[in-house]
């Protein structure tokens, strides 16, 4: 029988790029794209608008709620997650098996809630938590990104005290103080050869 793929080439890394809001996931996952074409990041579906800039298929592959609805019906998504209680986002499983089969390392940016439906999934997948390099950077960086009023920054603060708490379900952590060097070490983690090796 033909293996299925799933576990990937021996030098292939599923790795999962996870932490709480405002962290700087999207910074670090747009950093290693430029600078490490070697890694593949996987491009997500969601049923959010386009913001300006984005890019069709490069940002996101915007599709409409039939359109997401097909996906998970025909088993499209590795993973998918509401996120924020509104928007529904999730990993196109295609792109991802066709890495690991050529032998290519994958990075996942994506929630919590998709970083444990993966954990489940493909429980070889190396799961990286991005953390602030304090609780008042986070709070910092929270507050000085978005023009919400002090009771929706409360409530994002409280989301961003129960993300962190799920560090502990992470194989490693990263602190996010510069983020070439943050993005290093994740694609360090994707390259290294785990102890108990799965392949
Ligand atoms: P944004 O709308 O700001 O681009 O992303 C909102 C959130 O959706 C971020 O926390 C991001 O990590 C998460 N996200 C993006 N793509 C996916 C995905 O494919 N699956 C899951 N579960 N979350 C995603």
């Amino acid at each position: 029988t033909k293996p299925t793929g799933r576990r990937g080439a021996p030098d292939s890394r599923l790795v999962v790029l996870a932490g709480p809001t405002a962290v700087g996931k999207g910074t670090v996952a747009n950093y290693i794209r430029e600078h490490y074409p070697e890694v593949l990041l996987s491009v997500s579906a969601t049923t959010r608008k386009p913001r300006p800039g984005e890019v069709e298929g490069v940002s996101y592959y915007f599709v409409d709620d039939a359109e997401f609805d097909r996906m998970i019906e025909a088993g499209d998504l590795l993973e998918w997650a509401t996120v924020h209680n509104a928007y529904r986002y999730g990993t196109p499983r295609g792109p991802v098996d066709d890495a690991i089969e050529a032998g290519r390392s994958v990075l996942l940016e994506i929630d919590l809630q998709g970083a444990r439906a993966v954990r489940r999934a493909m429980p070889e997948a190396r799961l990286v938590f991005l953390l602030p390099p304090s609780w008042e950077e986070l709070v910092r960086r929270l507050i000085g990104r978005d023009t919400e009023d002090s009771a929706e920054q409360a409530r994002r603060l409280e989301t961003a005290k129960l993300e962190l708490a799920a560090q502990g379900e992470f194989d490693y952590s990263v602190v996010n103080t510069d983020v070439a060097e943050a993005a290093r070490e994740v694609v360090d983690l994707m390259q290294t050869r785990r102890a108990q090796s799965v392949s």
